[in-house]
Parts: C-alpha cells; sequence; structure tokens
C-alpha cells in the first residue's frame, strides 16, 4: 500500500489535486464539492489507490473536516477494498485530511503547503 505522503511527493498527484480544488470554486457562492479518482491516481493501470473529494464551503457555517457520511462512505465502500487502495483525501480550504480505509481522520496539515508547486 503505497503511503499518503510518497503520493503527496508527486507533482502529478499534487497538480491533479490543486485543479480539482479550483474546479470546485472554494468559497464562491456556488462552491460545489469535486471528487473522484483521478486517472493519474492509479496503479498499474487499474487499481484505485487513492480517492479524494473538496470541501469548498468556506463559511463560518459549513464543517471543513470530514464528516460521518465522509467517513462511512470510505470505510463501507465495497469498491474501496482494493489491497492498493490508502484513503480519501478530503481538500478543504485550511487544512488537507485523509480519511483511511477503516474510517479513521488524520490531518495532514496546511492545504495550501500541502499542495504547493515545488
Ligand atoms: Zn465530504
Amino acid at each position: 500500500m503505497a503511503s499518503i505522503e510518497a503520493l503527496l511527493n508527486n507533482a502529478d498527484i499534487r497538480a491533479a489535486l490543486r485543479l480539482a480544488w479550483r474546479e470546485s470554486h472554494p468559497g464562491s457562492s456556488d462552491g460545489h464539492e469535486e471528487g473522484g479518482p483521478h486517472p493519474g491516481c492509479r496503479a498499474e493501470g487499474l487499481e484505485i489507490i487513492v480517492s479524494f473529494h473538496t470541501h469548498p464551503n468556506t463559511g463560518p457555517d459549513y464543517v471543513q473536516e470530514p464528516s460521518e457520511t465522509d467517513k462511512r462512505a470510505v470505510r463501507d465502500d465495497p469498491d474501496l477494498k482494493a489491497p492498493h487502495y490508502s484513503g480519501e483525501l478530503v481538500i478543504s480550504a485550511a487544512l488537507l485530511y485523509f480519511v483511511t480505509p477503516t474510517g479513521d481522520v488524520v490531518e495532514l496539515g496546511e492545504t495550501e503547503r500541502i499542495l504547493a508547486q515545488t
């Protein structure tokens, strides 16, 4: 199983995540969640190794961290049981979260810093 840190060291994966984040229009009134496995996030052409979705709403009423539904979805999705699957990233304005296949949440750090170009 690939570690999430190793995946985030991959410039192509970071670029794909930055693009998805921009396309979800963070902070604007038409913010919407973007997600799904990206072709660049597959290994050996078939296996999904990481999935992600965004939490673009930045208002004070919105929960930024992964919701109970998010955790359950990762834990209970039969499509996410492959041995290569390492978990789901949740991209919010401030922090980057990671939901493990067992439904636990890890805070990876500041979104802007982790998804930075370099
Ligand atoms: Zn969510």
